[in-house]
């Protein structure tokens, strides 16, 4: 385990991730009933835009970095934009705990003790979090159902070892079949070569539930062996997701376009 998301914080991955994480939330919280949450990779929980990683690695200027003068943005571009003035970048887990009410929780699950500790010390003292430092992809069978009725699941692991993309799949197959009612978010690395529409169509078959995908790209992701393009499928979408992100994708493509990038938004047919 190297990865260090302090390296990739605030970059166009994390802006689609969380946009569309912060989108389905909102949703959530219009109604009164409980929800849980489970962020199966969770992550530090904040990131230091000024720290040693950031500053040798600084993806952010070319993601987060690019929305500073972007006033009048939606809410969950605001939502991050604010990071630029505290200088501190939220992870999922801290977007999340934003959002919940009294009553609601967060199961964030953190293998690297690391980077657990980090996320104990940045959200552990609040009573509705509980942090495991345990496997994420397990964690979709052992941690599943949730006790709330409402749920959602997040799926943002490393992709480290060439086989994740597989054991995804596999922990969102388990996961689906023991709460079928739950709203699961997947992020994803567009690579060229990777076999992202072959593993959607089999989750698509396999469960039988709608998904909403949508990618970004800031640039051709088949002319650079960078990481310049990223993908989120939401199964179970939330009612409206779609009209949410569509109000924000473009302008927000438009923002982070180096040239060859754009933006994808539909239903999995
Ligand atoms: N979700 C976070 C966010 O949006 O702020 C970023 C998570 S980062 C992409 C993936 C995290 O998963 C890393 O912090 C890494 O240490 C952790 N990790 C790696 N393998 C894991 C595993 N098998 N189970 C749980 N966490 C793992």
């Amino acid at each position: 385990m190297n990865y260090r998301h302090a390296f990739h914080a605030g970059n166009h991955a994390d802006l689609l991730k969380h946009i569309v994480l912060m989108s389905c939330l909102d949703r959530f919280t219009q109604k009164p009933a409980a929800m849980g949450v489970l962020d199966a990779f969770a992550g530090a929980g904040c990131y230091e835009l000024d720290s040693d990683a950031a500053m040798r690695s600084p993806e952010w200027r070319d993601g987060i970095g690019q929305l500073a003068d972007w006033d009048d943005a939606p809410a969950p571009v605001d939502a991050l934009r604010s990071s630029l003035e505290s200088r501190v970048y939220p992870g999922s887990p801290r977007l999340i705990l934003d959002r919940l009410r009294e009553g609601d929780r967060l199961a964030a699950c953190e293998l690297h003790p690391q980077e657990a500790a980090k996320l104990r010390a940045a959200i552990g003292g609040d009573q509705r979090v509980q942090i495991h430092e345990r496997d994420g992809f397990a964690a979709l069978s052992a941690l599943l159902p949730l006790a709330e009725k409402r749920g959602l699941i997040l799926l943002d692991p490393p992709y480290e070892k060439p086989d994740e993309m597989e054991r995804s799949v596999a922990a969102l197959s388990a996961g689906i079949a023991r709460f079928r009612q739950g709203v699961f978010v997947w992020w994803r690395p567009v690579k060229a070569g990777f076999q992202l529409d072959r593993a959607d169509r089999d989750l698509r078959m396999s469960t039988g539930l709608e998904m909403l995908r949508a990618d970004l790209a800031i640039a051709d992701p088949g002319a650079t062996s960078r990481l310049v393009a990223s993908s989120v499928l939401v199964a179970n979408p939330p009612f409206g997701l779609k009209e949410r992100l569509e109000a924000v994708l473009p302008a927000l493509s438009a923002r982070l376009d180096q040239g060859g990038g754009g933006y994808r938004l539909g239903a999995l047919g």
